[in-house]
């Protein structure tokens, strides 16, 4: 997730008609009585974009729903905002114990489950580390941190492993323990919004923040089509179908970065090195969740040569990687979905 900017626009855009602050005409499926309705969010630093089949009251219903839940989200996991994670990150730090909201500690411990099956590669207790790269605020300029400060970085012993999560309750005895939730945030909001879809009665849907996504149902009578960006060009890899419920998320070097004397330095950090991973330059996982995906495809970039295995720990079954000389590795699961034919027919990019 980027740094949260509190501006959330909304766009709700009718069949035939357009409202608010009109960009395209969706006319196509209107003739059915579910017709698509489509609106624009902005939160966590990103464009949210929801699209639906349904009546047009419900999809109003709906919207309104999103953006209310995303304005409330959007503070309470961003680390460096005035929400609940931050207060959480406070009393950690202060007495070692913190009492998290239900939704917040359940995600916390899928969280954790994840840190120890990605042996660490997945880490959301690199919260000082990011910090220290400048990698927390749209508004830093990222930069390594002094040698010392990356010394006792690895020194430090910093994981979500060696926080005790018990129900709601965190303790931890390491001190200044910073959690940032950055690489997990967008998949537990697109998974609420897919869920508060689904409790509308649409079964057809397709949640898209800044190119991760996950669908609901099907586009048309057909399965959801996703094009999976090329990180050094434009256009797309491959375009695979995804089945109901189902995520696709994608971790990348190309999004945020700066070019230091022709180093790459982006916002992917190996916890155990504290330094930007420079092994991968795309990862694209589908999963069942968003959560998953999102921590998947993050700990797969980490992981580096040892991607396969992690895969399997974490349960990234669908997965795709294109290492720094820009060779394309994919699973098994992955190769079977691709859909070769047609390059350019595809519903939405997946994308860092
Ligand atoms: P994106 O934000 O482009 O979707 P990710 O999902 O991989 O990419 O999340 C990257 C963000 O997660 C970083 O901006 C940082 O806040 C945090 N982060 C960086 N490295 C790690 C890591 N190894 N484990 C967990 N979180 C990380
Ligand atoms: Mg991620």
């Amino acid at each position: 997730m980027k740094a949260a900017q509190a501006r959330t626009k909304r766009l709700l855009i009718r069949c035939g008609a357009a409202v608010g602050i009109a960009a395209a005409l969706l006319t196509a499926g209107c003739a059915e009585r579910l017709r698509l309705f489509e609106a624009r969010l902005y939160a966590m630093g990103t464009w949210v974009d929801i699209a639906v089949f349904s009546s047009e009251d419900t999809a109003a219903r709906l919207f309104e729903e999103a953006e209310a839940f995303l304005r409330r989200f959007e503070v309470d996991y961003y680390a460096w905002a005035d929400g609940e994670l931050a207060r959480i990150n406070r009393e950690l730090a202060a007495r070692g114990e913190a009492t998290a909201e239900p939704a917040m500690a359940a995600l916390l411990r899928e969280a954790r489950r994840l840190t120890i099956a990605s042996e660490g590669a997945f880490d959301p207790a690199v919260g000082a580390l990011v910090e220290q790269w400048g990698f927390h605020s749209a508004f830093a300029e990222p930069a390594p941190p002094p040698p010392e400060a990356l010394d006792a970085w690895r020194r430090s012993g910093a994981s979500l492993a060696a926080v005790e999560i018990d129900g709601v309750v965190l303790r931890t005895t390491l001190p200044g323990l910073k959690l940032d939730l950055g690489a997990i945030a967008k998949g537990a909001a697109v998974d609420r919004l897919v869920e508060l879809a689904g409790r509308h009665g649409i079964r057809d849907a397709l949640v898209n923040a800044g190119g991760d996504l996950r669908v609901l149902g099907r586009h048309r009578g057909r399965p959801w089509r996703i094009g999976i960006k090329d990180p050094r060009a434009d256009g797309v890899l491959g375009v695979v179908e995804l089945e109901d419920g189902e995520a696709a998320f994608t971790s990348g070097d190309y999004e945020r970065f700066v070019d230091r004397g022709g180093r790459r330095l982006h916002h992917i950090l190996d916890p155990r090195t504290g330094l930007p991973v420079e092994a991968t330059r795309a990862v694209t996982v589908i999963a069942q969740s968003g959560v998953v995906a999102d921590a998947a495809a993050t700990a797969l970039f980490v992981a580096g040569d040892d991607w396969h295995r992690i895969a399997r720990q974490v349960g990234a079954e669908a997965a795709l990687r294109v290492d720094a000389e820009g060779e394309i590795e994919a699973t098994e699961s992955m190769r079977r979905r691709l859909v070769s034919a047609s390059k350019d027919e595809w519903d939405v990019i997946a994308e860092s």
